[in-house]
């Protein structure tokens, strides 16, 4: 018989004590550095009870699902909402009506759109752009030397806030050779900084990874199963 997954505290505390300890050893405060929780294909009631275990950051890949979650779950008025789907053209106002930050913007007619759609009573959207390093194999992600114009042209537009970059490394055997792609998306933020640039976040690391991207440099992890399990439908 199937039974309903059941919400594990234990694992989210666990995820959190990975992150500490991974900060710890390369010097770092672990309160700079957010956990947000990949909630796609969970249900809302999931959220809700790791809302109830005091996590506060949440993502999703895929525009409906998350604004449908964003109903169920509209009393919890502190919850912050991030999109960290591939983004099409079709899917921003949707994005801009209901998520807080977005994570994966990577071309100038998606930015465009996106600071269009912002209603003038939210905040500006928090915008991180998507890099594709070598052998990425995610879908989407702009290349590593055409970041820094797409971050002149996102930084000049009204409704968003560019604060830093997102990236997708494939998955790697050692804790070396996954902080390798790391590194380099540290490096590409430090220098868009040095061209005057004030970028504070670096979105990388997932369940299987996490810990050699807070020791490059993350300041916010993105971490689905260790959380909640094994998705439904993978
Ligand atoms: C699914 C997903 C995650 C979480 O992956 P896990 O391996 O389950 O932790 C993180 N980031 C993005 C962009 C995702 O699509």
């Amino acid at each position: 018989m199937l039974t309903a997954p059941q919400f594990s505290p234990a694992a989210l505390q666990t995820v959190r004590d990975r992150i500490d300890r991974a900060a710890r050893q390369v010097g770092r405060e672990p309160t700079e550095i957010c956990l947000l929780a990949v909630g796609k294909q969970q249900p809302a009631s999931m959220l809700r009870a790791a809302y109830d275990a005091g996590q506060r950051d949440f993502g999703e890949n895929f525009a409906q699902e998350g604004a449908a979650k964003a109903d169920e779950l509209a009393d919890l008025a502190d919850l912050r909402w991030h999109f960290i789907g591939h983004l099409q053209a079709n899917k921003t106002r949707e994005v801009a009506e209901r998520f807080a930050w977005v994570h994966t913007v990577d071309r100038e007619r998606i930015a465009s759109r996106l600071s269009a759609q912002r209603p003038h009573h939210a905040p500006p959207l928090q915008v991180l752009l998507q890099v594709r390093l070598a052998d990425e194999p995610a879908k989407g992600g702009i290349a590593p030397d055409a970041v820094a114009s797409l971050a002149t042209v996102v930084a000049t537009l009204p409704r968003l806030r560019l604060r830093g970059l997102m990236c997708i490394p494939p998955p790697a055997p050692t804790l070396e050779a996954q902080r390798a792609p790391f590194r380099e998306l540290r490096v590409l933020l430090e220098r868009l900084n040095a061209n005057g640039h004030q970028l504070d976040t670096l979105s990388m690391g997932m369940s299987d990874d996490l810990e050699a991207a807070v020791m490059e440099g993350a300041t916010i992890v993105r971490v689905g199963t260790a959380i909640f399990g094994a998705r439904p439908r993978d």
